[in-house]
């Protein structure tokens, strides 16, 4: 209940449009409220006139009484039922904002090792869930109190059945609520298996071209039914404690309603009761044993769903178990562009793949990085973005270190155009407008002139207002690569990562691409991850690493006659694979 009680008030102390919504979902349920405790007396007594048959006078006023509350009840109902509409649609929208946020602000290691699923389902499933309480949930709240007036109404006409009904009535909500406590525990367990298989399938989406094309759809859908498999059986569990609690209270209230009759009986009999009265306090049992009990058993429901969904939202928004990045609040305004690695160790897990690598590179250079497949090359870049924090040393951005630094001057300072980099499903011109809202079309056609894409986009027939698709399906690797370093032109950093497409790109391509990087080249600081010997050539400077640190330096000539390593790697004519 307290749990309830602080996730209750907290979603709407999150939510500020739903909770002004909810002041007014307020007012109409207390009416709903008065007019539930007012009707079953109303009814009570046109029951009563009813059987006695000689006061159709008062039989007419009180229908017509019972006529207008119903009619005051369902226009209240109609505008109860528009406002939790509303307060539900703006909890999740707000909800679902603040989340999206949060996801975007976890450390990259907490992305990977909790899967796609994690977030997924607390973005859809989960803020649905907490929304739904003050739809359905208010409702219950609203309608169980109502139903209490049916109390007063049986307090008012045998107090002995009233009794009765209050007996029962506590022993089926402890039944309930011992029914709510079991179900909760097993449904935290089936959500967090079922995380992993929304992750399975959001992969299976992702990944659907390389499944068919790997021709292992089989082994993927194996491994995915042994995930569903779990999950079921856990949805099976706590389904079946549920239903086995359901079948337990049925089988109760069928006894409690053959002990009314005997008890009804037996009043009848003492002469406490006349038969009339006795038809009225049977028919009673619907609404207590049955409606009322089906209430709270639905709003306990929607309180366990409810208060697991909060928590896993909170979760996010708290950071209780996801890392958040951390930053500095230094701030770099005119960036020079120098950087330095001093004596940096990293490990992505147990291993150091980063071990004690130190350089420095001056403003305005090209400088190139060569060496194996699994060398360390991505994770320098890596760690320059700090997307992820360094074990030990220090990593200098115009001679401050990154630690000390706010967000902006790292990200705002840096772009690094990966091998795959992701155009977003939206039109180019979008794409740009991602970057810089106020763009004009002039602007990117010159962004795209600059890394050779211009005349690809121009031959498009939407031209600026085609649709990527999906991480740019329409596009080839060498055209999203060449999109992204217009995307760099445009974000102006002073630093540019490049990490160079190990895919076999045609000469064109290739010499596009080789152009567009040179019409950077000067104004900004340009580090590569080169996979080609074009590349290394034009550059100022060549870093040659292996196993997490810098073997080499210097340039093309002077490593091809000094540096045995670099030489291998030139004369096997394919640097990288
Ligand atoms: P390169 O770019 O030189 O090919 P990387 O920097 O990508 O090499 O990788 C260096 C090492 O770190 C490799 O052994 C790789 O398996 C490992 N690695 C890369 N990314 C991750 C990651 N996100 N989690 C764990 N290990 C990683």
């Amino acid at each position: 209940m307290k749990e309830f009680l602080s996730n209750y008030k907290r979603v709407l102390q999150t939510s500020k449009k739903g909770k002004k919504y909810f002041f007014r979902e307020l007012f109409f349920s207390l009416i709903n409220l008065v007019i539930g405790i007012v009707i079953p007396l109303f009814v009570a007594k046109q029951i009563v006139y009813l059987s006695n048959g000689n006061q159709l006078n008062e039989l007419l006023y009180i229908s017509i009484a019972i006529f207008i509350i119903g009619f005051v009840k369902e226009t209240n109902w109609y505008l109860l039922g528009v406002t939790c509409r509303k307060v539900r649609l703006n909890i999740i929208s707000e909800i679902k904002m603040i989340s999206s946020k949060n996801i975007l602000e976890l450390s990259e290691k907490t992305i990977h090792e909790s899967g796609s699923g994690t977030f997924i389902d607390r973005l859809t499933k989960d803020t649905e869930n907490m929304a739904d309480m003050y739809t359905h949930g208010t409702g219950y709240i609203a309608n169980t109190i109502a139903n209490l007036g049916i109390f007063v109404t049986l307090f008012v006409i045998n107090k002995i059945v009233c009794l009765y009904y209050i007996v029962t009535s506590i022993v089926l909500t402890l039944v309930h609520l011992l029914r709510n406590k079991k179900v909760k525990k097993l449904d935290i367990i089936k959500r967090n298996y079922g995380d992993k298989v929304s992750s399975l399938v959001s992969e299976l989406i992702r990944g659907e071209k390389d499944l068919k094309l790997l021709y292992s759809k089989e082994a993927f859908l194996n491994t995915m039914n042994d995930k569903i498999k779990i999950s079921m059986e856990k949805d099976y569990n706590c389904k079946f404690t549920d239903l086995f609690y359901v079948y337990l209270i049925n089988i109760l209230s069928v006894i409690f309603a053959l002990i009314l009759i005997f008890l009804l009986i037996w009043l009848i009999k003492t002469e406490q009761l006349t038969a009339s009265l006795a038809v009225v306090l049977f028919t009673y049992r619907t609404n207590v044993m049955t409606n009322f009990m089906e209430n709270i058993s639905l709003l306990l429901d929607e309180v366990r769903l409810f208060n697991t969904s909060c928590k896993r939202v909170f979760d996010l928004i708290d950071y209780n178990q996801f890392e958040k990045e951390s930053f500095g609040n230094k701030n770099l305004k005119n960036i020079d562009g120098t950087f330095e690695f001093k004596n940096v160790k990293f490990a992505y897990d147990k291993e150091d793949v980063i071990k004690d690598l130190s350089f420095k590179i001056n403003s305005g250079e090209t400088v190139a990085f060569v060496g194996k497949s699994g060398s360390g090359k991505s994770t320098i870049f890596n760690l320059l973005g700090k997307l992820y924090d360094i074990k030990d040393g220090h990593i200098y951005i115009d001679g401050i270190d990154i630690k000390d630094l706010d967000e902006k001057s790292i990200r705002g300072n840096i772009t690094i155009i990966t091998q795959n980099p992701y155009i977003f499903n939206m039109s180019i011109r979008d794409n740009f407008k991602l970057i810089k809202a106020n763009i004009t079309d002039d602007e990117i056609m010159h962004s795209l002139k600059v890394a050779c894409i211009d005349e690809y986009v121009n031959s498009l027939e939407n031209k600026l207002d085609t649709v990527v698709g999906e991480n740019g399906t329409i596009l080839s690797g060498g055209q999203k690569q060449r999109l992204a370093i217009a995307r760099a032109f445009v974000q102006n950093t002073k630093i540019i990562l490049f990490d160079e497409s190990t895919s076999a790109l045609d000469n064109e391509t290739q010499r596009n691409i080789q152009t567009a990087i040179d019409n950077l080249k000067g104004k900004y600081t340009i580090l590569i991850i080169a996979h080609r010997l074009s590349t290394i050539k034009s550059s100022d400077r060549i870093f040659v690493i292996e196993d997490g640190k810098v073997v080499g330096e210097g340039s093309h000539q002077y490593l091809m006659e000094n540096n045995k390593i670099y030489k291998k790697l030139y004369e096997s004519e394919n640097i990288e694979k």
